[in-house]
């Protein structure tokens, strides 16, 4: 009856709709961006972007969306 997404109710409603990024795997809408050469991967859940180093450049990656 109600056009809901099944996405999952405890997260929060998705801006923006689709994003760049093709896939995306269950669990998160997040990603992991470098912020020196941009490199996104998906955000692992349970391990914080911060600790995430970029496998191009080795910089600390930052939250993205
Ligand atoms: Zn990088």
């Amino acid at each position: 009856m109600p056009g809901r997404d099944m996405t999952g109710p405890r997260f929060g409603p998705q801006m923006g709709g689709r994003g760049r990024m093709g896939g995306g795997g269950p669990g998160g809408p997040k990603n992991c961006v470098c912020p020196s050469c941009e490199y996104t991967q998906p955000h692992v859940r349970g391990t914080p972007c911060m600790q995430v180093k970029c496998p191009k450049c080795g910089m600390k990656m930052v939250r993205g969306d």
